[in-house]
């Protein structure tokens, strides 16, 4: 296929279609070959799934279909299963030749693989939320506490617990932010049980009665588990990368962001080994450095021509219901509405939109 600006073009295929691999896919698509092979049609702003849980028709911006930014690239919804030297395989038994590899796998996402059915499942979670006067969270991680906050803010009468494994809520921040969002569930009447577990093969929404792993008993009409998920990587276990990845799971990469030792497989995002904290702009930023690394190689440049990333300072930023967060950064925590009005009204989605080239409304 003849692409401008390329004298031979490239296959590049981009396996995962969040945040990174979208980014990259459609930074490339104009300049190279690009294949996206993701799960599911659509890019879910994962960070927004809260909000559309308490508010379904927020999804309608958050559930991006890949067709809608990707204009010129080749799209195959189907998950990958394996990588030899030159293909992608994937469960429907195709196989995608590649020049070069992305990986951007990060972490299994939504089961649902059509944008419709992603909506509708919002749309029960909201109804699921709204009937009950009782909502048991399990998890005290980003997830847990962001959809603690979302139903405390906006729906004040319901009795909401979160039980959490550690001793304190979103560990990955420092304990002065973790203090602070403590102290703000609980001035919203949210019970938050520390230290213990709920043992997740034994229970059922319909008996409204928990047990914890002290004993101890919690009625709710409903719950919603919120804990950490595992990185996407278990389709690379018998493939050339196996010995790529790290004891969690992560595939290992040099400051070129290559699969350490590989010249034409590189991994971008959550799935990477890189010591920061696993975020989105964080993602942006990998997806950006390695569009850079592909062009100059593509154009036949040395290996001391690419580009290095430098890993990002510590910066977090968890939402507290529609107007207030929690932030993180190197200088110090933030909390309240300063932080709540970079974050907490639009959770970054007409940013996100506009990233991919899209309307941010
Ligand atoms: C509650 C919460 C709040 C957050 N808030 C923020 C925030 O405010 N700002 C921020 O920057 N970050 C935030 N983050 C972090 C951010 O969501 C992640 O860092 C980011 O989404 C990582 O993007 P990714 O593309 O690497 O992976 P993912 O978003 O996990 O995407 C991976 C994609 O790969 C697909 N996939 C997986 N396996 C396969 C396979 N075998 N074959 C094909 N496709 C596959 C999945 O379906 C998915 O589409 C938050 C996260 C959470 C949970």
């Amino acid at each position: 296929m003849a692409v401008s600006g390329v004298e031979t073009s490239k296959r590049v295929v981009v396996v995962g279609g969040g945040i990174a691999g979208g980014i990259i896919a459609k930074t490339l698509q104009s300049r190279s070959e690009v294949t996206l092979i993701d799960s599911k049609e659509y890019l879910e702003i994962p960070w927004a799934q809260l909000r559309s849980m308490i508010e379904p028709s927020f999804a309608e911006r958050t559930l991006i279909k890949h067709s809608e930014y990707l204009t010129n690239a080749t799209i195959i919804t189907s998950h990958a299963t394996n990588v030899t030297n030159h293909h992608v395989q994937t469960d429907d038994g195709q196989a995608f030749p590649f020049d070069y590899l992305v990986v951007a796998t990060g972490h299994a996402g939504s089961t649902k693989v059509n944008r419709k059915d992603r909506l509708k499942h919002f749309q029960q979670d909201y109804e699921k939320i709204k009937a009950s006067n009782s909502i048991l969270i399990i998890g005290g991680g980003p997830t847990g506490v962001e959809l603690a906050g979302e139903i405390a803010v906006d729906f004040p009468e319901k009795k909401v617990t979160i039980v959490h494994k550690g001793p304190r809520l979103i560990e990955f921040v420092g304990p002065k932010a973790s203090r602070k969002t403590f102290n703000w569930l609980i001035k919203k009447k949210v019970e938050v049980i520390l230290e213990q577990t709920v043992d997740l093969q034994s229970i059922s929404e319909g008996e409204g009665v928990y047990v914890t792993s002290d004993g101890e008993t919690i009625s709710a009409d409903c719950h919603f588990v919120c804990v950490g998920k595992p990185v996407a990587s278990s389709w690379l276990h018998d493939s050339i990368l196996k010995q790529s990845l790290d004891k969690k799971g992560r595939l290992m990469v040099d400051a070129n962001l290559r699969v350490r030792g590989r010249n034409n497989i590189f991994a971008i995002g959550d799935i990477t080994d890189i010591h920061e904290l696993k975020q989105g702009f964080v993602a942006e930023k990998h997806a950006l450095v390695v569009a850079k690394n592909l062009q100059l190689l593509m154009r036949g440049a040395p290996d001391k021509k690419l580009e290095t990333y430098t890993p990002s300072p510590p910066i977090a930023l968890v939402s507290l219901g529609r107007k207030e967060a929690v932030a993180q950064y190197p200088f110090g925590t933030l909390f309240g509405w300063v932080p709540g009005l970079i974050k907490s009204k639009d959770l970054f989605v007409g940013k996100t939109r506009k990233t991919l080239g899209l309307k941010s409304t």
